[in-house]
């Protein structure tokens, strides 16, 4: 019942916002100065609600299979790291107070990690152990994956599709019972949380996350370590999300260092962390 109810509002949504909402910006600029508008067909709450579906699936999950992890000094120093950098979101935007932080470690070598609409965080052991990832290098992965949610992009990204046309089948099977709601819920969890986002939206998430982790203490410069550590790791392999259409590694690091001269003086002024790993 609880998925009918998700499902129904997700529809009228779709036909509510297409007449009442257009572009709006999610963010305010910041010293990056990322200042882009963004068509946006359906609410921020439904998309938060429609998204969480998948993050708990994901968390149980984790939770049967004995891989998530709860304690320890990997998830103590994550934990910290996400602290900080959640505490410098106001800066770009009012509202992140609000939002129901949640921190997820799964044990599996996997080289990912995300954050969901809403500020559901994701990281894999895999990330951290096998890149050898210090404090700076996770802060940098973390604010970049920190800023893809301030930006609402996989929002952004469903919009689209809803403007294509691309979900109206979600949204007609939708009516028609429990299992295909979930469904839907899952349908419209692949154009928020799966498809890759844009280039314009992976550079917007790199000059966003310098920004969080500049001010939270964290040296910008392990933007440009830790991605290069990611493009060696994932050479000749199937990249993970941030790399599959992240623009190419000497793209990137240019856009980086040009973004360096801004964000130092925040990092010279932050308070540091007490101990870094
Ligand atoms: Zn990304």
């Amino acid at each position: 019942m609880q998925y009918q109810v998700v499902s129904f509002k997700f529809i009228s949504s779709i036909a509510v916002c297409s007449l009442l909402l257009a572009c709006a910006n999610t963010t305010r600029s910041g010293v990056v100065g990322i200042n882009r508008s963004q068509l946006m067909l359906i609410s921020s709450a439904e998309v938060d609600r429609l998204s969480a579906v998948s993050y708990n699936e994901q968390y149980q999950q984790a939770k049967e299979k004995h891989v998530l992890v709860t304690s320890g000094p990997t998830y103590d120093r994550l934990k910290t790291i996400s602290n900080r950098l959640i505490a410098q979101t106001g800066v770009f935007r009012d509202d992140t107070r609000q939002w129901n932080w949640q921190l997820t470690l799964i044990n599996a070598p996997i080289l990912n990690a995300s954050c969901a609409p809403g500020g559901k965080i994701t990281f894999y052991t895999g990330l951290i152990d096998q890149l050898n990832l210090t404090d700076d290098e996770i802060a940098a992965v973390m604010g970049h994956e920190i800023a893809h949610a301030l930006r609402e992009h996989g929002r952004e990204r469903l919009s689209q599709a809803i403007a294509q046309n691309a979900v109206s089948n979600i949204a007609l099977t939708a009516t028609s019972g429990y299992g295909s709601a979930i469904n839907a819920a899952n349908q419209a969890a692949q154009y928020i949380l799966v498809l890759p986002n844009s280039r314009q939206n992976e550079s917007e998430a790199d000059a966003i996350g310098l920004e969080l982790a500049a001010r939270a203490g964290y040296n910008p410069q392990a933007a440009i370590s830790v991605w290069q550590k990611m493009i060696k790791a994932t050479q000749g392999k199937s990249p993970p999300e941030f790399l599959s259409t992240h623009p190419s590694g000497e793209t990137r690091i240019e856009q980086l260092t040009e973004l360096m001269p801004a964000v130092e003086p925040l990092y010279r002024e932050s308070p540091k962390p007490s101990s870094k790993h």
